[in-house]
C-alpha cells in the first residue's frame, strides 16, 4: 500500500552544510541515532524539517541549499543570527537545558537570565512559529508530524491552531524534571498548554512522564489518568518510549578489517593494564569532575592498582564559546593534571584525557577493547554511550558502571553497577568491584544488558512511537 508520510521536525537537520560558492553547498549526513532509527522504520516515508546550523542571509544561497537538501529528504528552516542567539543559545540552552537537568545557574548569570527571559521566550515562540510555517507548506492530509525535544515545545500548539486534524506527536530527549523544579519556569503555563495540544507526548522513562503529568495536574489543575492528561474530555496521551541504538551498525563495524586492526593496536598498547573508558560531551550534566575524583579516590585507596589501570576519558568539546563551559574545561584539566602528577610515573600516566571527538570506527574500537565503562551523569535523558558500550562488548564482556540519574539506568539496571555519582566513595568501591569482578559475574551482567540493547533498538523505538500516535488519533476519533 501507500507508505505513510512522516514529517520529523527537530531543531537541527541531521546534516552539516558547508558553503562552497554562491550557489554551491556540500552536505554531510550525520549518522546519529535519530537518522538510523528512522531509516529502519518500514512502511514510512520520512522527511526532515529543521535548521541546517548555518546562517544563510541571501536568497540565492537559501534556494541552492533548499535544493541540495531536498536530495537528502531534508527541508530547511532558515533562522537569522539574532533569533538563533535568543531562541537557541538563550532560551533553549541557557534556560530550558539547565532547568530540565536540575542545574542551577551560576549566581552571576541568574539575574541576567531573569531579565532576558521575556525577550528570549518571545524569540522561542517566533522560532517555533517559523518551524510551523515550513511544516504547513509541506503538510498533506494524513501525514504524521513528529516534533522533537525541548527546542520545539511551542510547536504542537502552532500546528493544531493551523489544522486541528494534523496528527501531532512530541518527544522529549532530555529528562522532564520534578514539578517542583518545573514550576519555577516563568513560561510554565504556556509551554505545558502547548505540549498538551499534541495527540501523543513521549518521554524516555516513566519517571519523566510522571513528572510531566504531575506538572499538568499541579500547575494547570487538569486531571491525570493512567493514559495521560485530560482536559474537558480531550485526552493527551502521555507515555514512556525509551530510545535505543542501531546495535547492528556497531556489530558490523567491529567486523571491519580497519576496526579489527585498531582493536589489536589498542590491545597491545594497553597490555598488562586494565582500561576504563569515559565518553562524554564536556557538559556539566555528565559529572566528569566527579568521575575523575572517584578514580583518584580509588587510586588512593588501592596503591597496588597504580600502574595497572588507566582511565581513558574522551571529552567531546561542546558550546566552547560559553564561559561556564570554558570554566568546566579548565577545572577538568586541573584535576587531571593534579592526579597524573600525583600518581604518574616515568612510564605510566593514570588518566588519558582527550578534548576531542573520535570518528565512529575509532569509537567502536575503544568500546570493544576497554574493561570498564564509567558513566557518571548527574542527569541524562537516556545516555546512549552506555548502550553503545554494551553493544560492542560481545567478546570482552566488560563492566558498565552507570549513574542512577541517567535514563539508561531504568533499562540497564540489571546488568550495570548503578551508582550515585555524587558519592565518590561509592563510585570508587564500584571501580574496585568492576576491576575485580569474576568472569562469571561479568558474563551474567553482560548478557542482561546485551539482550536489552539488541532487542530494544532505535528502529523499534521510532516504529512504536509512530504506531502509538496513529493509534491514539484513531481512538480519539472513535470516541467523538
Ligand atoms: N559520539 C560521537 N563522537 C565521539 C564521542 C561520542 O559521535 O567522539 C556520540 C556517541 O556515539 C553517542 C553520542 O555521541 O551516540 C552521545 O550520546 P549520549 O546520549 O550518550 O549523550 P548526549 O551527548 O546526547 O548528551
Amino acid at each position: 500500500g501507500m507508505k505513510q508520510r512522516l514529517l520529523v521536525v527537530a531543531n537541527r537537520l541531521p546534516v552539516s552544510a558547508n558553503r562552497r560558492g554562491e550557489d554551491q553547498w556540500s552536505l554531510e549526513i550525520s549518522a546519529g541515532g535519530l537518522v538510523s532509527a528512522l531509516l529502519g522504520v518500514k512502511d514510512v516515508d520520512a522527511k526532515w524539517i529543521g535548521w541546517a546550523g548555518v546562517n544563510v542571509p541571501d536568497e540565492v544561497g537559501q534556494r541552492a541549499l533548499t535544493k541540495a537538501l531536498a536530495e537528502k529528504r531534508c527541508i530547511p528552516v532558515f533562522l537569522d543570527e539574532e533569533i538563533v542567539h535568543q531562541y537557541y543559545n538563550g532560551y533553549c540552552n541557557n534556560i530550558l537545558w539547565p532547568l530540565f537537568h536540575y542545574l542551577g545557574l551560576p549566581q552571576e548569570d541568574r539575574l541576567a537570565t531573569t531579565r532576558n527571559f521575556e525577550s528570549q521566550f518571545d524569540a522561542y515562540k517566533r522560532a517555533n512559529q517559523m518551524f510551523a510555517d515550513v511544516v504547513y507548506q509541506h503538510y498533506q492530509e494524513g501525514d504524521v508530524i513528529w516534533c522533537h525535544d525541548y527546542h520545539l515545545m511551542f510547536l504542537p500548539k502552532c500546528l493544531k491552531d493551523h489544522d486541528i486534524n494534523m496528527k501531532v506527536g512530541w518527544f522529549l530527549h532530555t529528562p522532564f524534571p520534578s514539578s517542583e523544579i518545573y514550576r519555577t519556569l516563568p513560561s510554565r503555563l504556556e509551554l505545558l498548554r502547548s505540549v498538551l495540544c499534541a495527540d501523543l507526548v513521549g518521554f524516555h522513562t516513566y519517571d519523566y512522564a510522571r513528572h510531566f503529568v504531575s506538572a499538568c495536574t499541579r500547575i494547570l489543575g487538569l486531571e491525570g489518568t493512567p493514559e495521560g492528561v485530560e482536559d474537558q474530555g480531550r485526552l493527551t496521551r502521555v507515555a514512556a518510549f525509551p530510545i535505543g541504538i542501531d546495535s547492528d551498525r556497531f556489530k558490523r563495524a567491529l567486523e571491519l578489517p580497519a576496526v579489527k586492526r585498531h582493536i589489536s593496536e589498542l590491545t597491545q598498547r594497553f597490555a598488562g593494564r586494565k582500561v576504563m573508558l569515559g565518553v562524554d560531551r564536556l557538559d556539566m550534566i555528565k559529572g566528569i569532575p566527579q568521575k575523575i575524583l572517584a578514580f583518584e579516590k580509588f587510586l588512593e585507596e588501592h596503591q597496588d592498582w597504580n600502574n595497572k589501570v588507566v582511565l581513558l576519558q574522551i571529552a567531546v568539546p561542546t558550546r566552547t564559546d560559553v564561559p561556564e563551559y570554558q570554566k568546566l574545561t579548565s577545572q577538568v584539566h586541573e584535576i587531571v593534571g593534579r592526579i597524573n602528577g600525583r600518581f604518574g610515573t616515568l612510564t605510566h600516566v593514570p588518566i588519558h584525557h582527550l578534548d576531542r571527538s573520535l570518528d565512529f570506527h575509532a569509537l567502536c574500537a575503544l568500546y570493544a577493547v576497554t574493561d570498564v565503562a564509567l558513566v557518571t551523569s548527574l542527569r541524562d535523558g537516556m545516555n546512549l554511550v552506555s548502550y553503545e558500550y554494551v553493544a560492542c562488548q560481545g567478546s570482552k564482556k566488560g563492566v558498565l558502571i552507570l549513574s542512577e540519574f541517567a535514563g539508561a539506568a531504568q533499562s540497564l539496571g540489571a546488568g550495570a553497577i548503578l551508582v550515585n555519582p555524587w558519592n565518590i566513595t561509592e563510585v570508587a568501591d564500584s571501580i574496585r568491584h568492576a576491576l575485580m569482578m569474576s568472569p562469571d559475574e561479568r558474563e551474567k551482567r553482560h548478557r542482561h544488558n546485551y539482550a536489552h540493547v539488541t532487542t530494544h533498538t532505535a528502529q523499534d523505538w521510532a516504529e512504536t512511537f509512530v504506531f502509538e500516535l496513529n493509534d491514539t488519533v484513531a481512538e480519539a476519533l472513535l470516541r467523538t
